[in-house]
């Protein structure tokens, strides 16, 4: 897997769940179809009277989901841009002529209403239930940064065992410390919930590097 097939898994996954979180800091999605593929880039249509574009304008930040019927989940972190002035008619009928309905919604010149972002950088996580054990990954297109989730075991680990006997995806190795092989890891906190002496931390947080 790499982050050009994702991509492409989420123009054949064809709608989008789009999240942002607006002026009073609550959460808003809605499903997004007006979108532009290239290989390590997409460009979206909305309309400058939505919230959704005030949300975009005013913070940039986007989560992007999709989820294929082989039971893979793709979410793109990015901060979107706004394709400039003098492109954004190139971009409008680029995506109209890939979205036909989008005439019917916007007909003749009424598309003039829309705008245009681009998303450049993002961190993608893949994410695959459909697989035993299960598999998940992180990628970047342009200068994003990969946000490191789930849970490592420290040194204070004494190497009872009792994380991987009760880890439902059996991708904790023993050792000194214990490891857990993170690509097939749920990030479920079972292991933390079941270590006796606190060995298992939350990965990203300060003291990751014990
Ligand atoms: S978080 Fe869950 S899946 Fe991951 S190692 Fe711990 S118990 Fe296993
Ligand atoms: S339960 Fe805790 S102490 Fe026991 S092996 Fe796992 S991490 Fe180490």
């Amino acid at each position: 897997m790499d982050a050009q097939t994702c991509i492409k898994k989420l123009q054949y996954v064809g709608v989008l769940n789009f999240a942002t979180v607006d002026k009073h800091g609550k959460p808003q999605i809605r499903n997004i179809s007006a979108i532009h593929y290239e290989q390590q880039s997409m460009y979206f249509f909305t309309a400058r009277g939505k919230a959704f574009c005030e949300e975009l304008l005013s913070d940039g930040n986007v989560q992007i989901l999709g989820y294929t019927k082989y039971k893979e989940m793709i979410r793109l972190s990015a901060k979107v841009e706004k394709v400039s002035d003098n492109e954004q008619k190139k971009w409008i009928d680029i995506i109209f002529e890939e979205q036909p309905y989008l005439s019917n919604v916007y007909p003749d010149n009424t598309r003039e209403i829309g705008i245009v972002f681009c998303i450049k950088n993002a961190e993608i996580e893949y994410f695959n239930l459909g697989v035993n054990p299960i598999f998940r990954e992180s990628y970047i297109i342009g200068n994003a940064d990969i946000v490191e989730k789930g849970y490592y075991i420290s040194q204070d680990c004494i190497s009872c065992g009792n994380c991987m006997k009760n880890c439902p995806q059996r991708c904790i190795i023993s050792g000194k410390p214990y490891q857990i092989v993170q690509e097939h890891c749920l990030h479920c906190g079972n292991c933390l919930e079941k270590c006796p002496v606190g060995a298992v931390r939350r990965r990203g947080m300060p003291n990751e590097t014990e």
